[in-house]
């Protein structure tokens, strides 16, 4: 029995967008309240205070109305004045692309580039802020979703403190299934979404902004105002006493109530713990069905995403689409220069559960055999689930 491409997918293991917890779907149907209904101010404020509580710090997070990349290019264009050197460090498609954002701000752009299966040195990044004192900002993804490969950004975070460097950390596609917060990383701005590892919908992102970074903000003549990516415009929001400047996404602020709701209700502890597990699960079943991860080694992987070598000979659109027809397993593609190399499965929110980890083997091992190529998915499927066993 197949699975057209018109019929929905029946698991969707993506690197993200990921299906959305139940509670927030129910959420994202209640009645679109006017924005500034005494009701909904209230309810705006407290969903910014429950998200900074799962963000683990006491100042109020920006919340911008679209995908994360907007708050990625509203950091950029807040923080980054015309006299500034950014330093941007590139392990990945995401981490290079903040390059461009930032270069349209500032002074000079000097980046440190590693290979796309390898992560940032902070020795590196300590010889380089020591080399260039005039560098003032510094620009990290902390998990390159493409890659699957994880920065160390609470050190990379202690070396911009020393240096009295402002740091931007793009935890999108980490926060909510890692444990990483933007106090312990060391974050000026700090920019996740509901869309990954929460469980959300794709419509909003959250910043946070330390203290350091708002008094440079405010000392930017260049940072925005009057416009909807501006995070001046959006610092006081979240205040029920005082207006939007623009109407909130009011939907997608139920949807992210719920899902932080979710997270904490469940336990952040518990939530990283699935996701770790889940993702060791999954690499341990990749290697023993005879693939390759893509990272160089396991200490830098994902724990929300497992990146796998498409084996030679074969081509990657093949292996997600006979994934989906064969089983209706979706999968992501790699991005950018990694397209092509490798295969994504997603450990992200409500699939974050070690038993998809046998389904992402299963799937993936099944669709390469089919295709002519090498994979002991017996042995995948069975590794997979001592990983699972073992930690009970
Ligand atoms: C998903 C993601 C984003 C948002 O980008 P889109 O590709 O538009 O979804 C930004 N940074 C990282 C690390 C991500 O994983």
């Amino acid at each position: 029995m197949r699975n057209s491409d018109d019929d929905p997918p029946i698991i969707t293991l993506s690197a993200g967008p990921v299906d959305a917890y139940p509670a927030v779907l129910r959420a994202l149907s209640r009645p679109v309240t006017y924005d500034f209904d005494p009701s909904f101010q209230q309810f705006y404020e407290s969903t910014v205070r429950k998200t900074a509580k799962a963000l683990r710090t006491a100042l109020p997070p920006v919340i911008l109305q679209g995908e994360p990349v907007l708050g990625l290019e509203a950091a950029a264009a807040a923080l980054i004045g015309a006299d500034d050197v950014v330093l941007n460090l590139a392990s990945g498609v995401y981490g290079k692309g903040f390059g461009s954002w930032a270069a349209r701000h500032c002074r000079e752009l000097v980046e440190i580039e590693v290979p796309y299966d390898d992560a940032i040195d902070p020795q590196a990044v300590s010889d380089m802020l020591e080399a260039r004192p005039d560098i003032r900002i510094l620009s990290v993804c902390h998990l390159d979703t493409p890659s699957g490969t994880v920065n160390p950004v609470r050190e990379i975070g202690a070396v911009c403190r020393a240096h009295d460097v402002l740091s931007i950390v793009d935890a999108v596609s980490s926060f909510g299934g890692m444990d990483v917060h933007p106090e312990d990383a060391g974050a000026d701005i700090f920019v996740t979404s509901p869309s990954k590892c929460l469980g959300g919908s794709t419509g909003l992102c959250i910043l946070h902004v330390s203290e350091r970074a708002w008094a440079k903000i405010d000392a930017n003549p260049a940072a925005p105002t009057g416009s909807v990516l501006s995070l001046k415009d959006w610092r006081d929001a979240w205040r029920s006493d005082v207006l939007f400047p623009f109407t909130p996404s009011v939907s997608e602020v139920h949807g992210l109530e719920a899902a932080v709701q979710n997270y904490l209700d469940e336990g952040p502890e518990r939530v990283w713990a699935r996701h770790a597990l889940t993702a060791r699960a999954c690499r341990a079943g990749i290697r023993a069905m005879g693939l390759d991860l893509w990272p160089a080694r396991e200490a830098i992987c994902a724990d929300t995403a497992t990146t796998v070598r498409v084996p030679a000979g074969l081509e990657d659109g093949a292996i997600r689409q006979e994934a989906r027809r064969r089983y209706g397993v979706v999968f992501s593609a790699g991005r950018g220069p990694l397209m092509g190399k490798l295969v994504r499965i997603g450990h992200m929110g409500p699939v974050a559960r070690p038993i998809y980890a046998t389904v992402a083997v299963t799937a993936l091992g099944g669709a390469i055999a089919a295709l002519g190529g090498s994979a002991d998915v017996g042995a995948g499927v069975e590794a997979a689930l001592a990983v699972i066993d073992l930690a009970e």
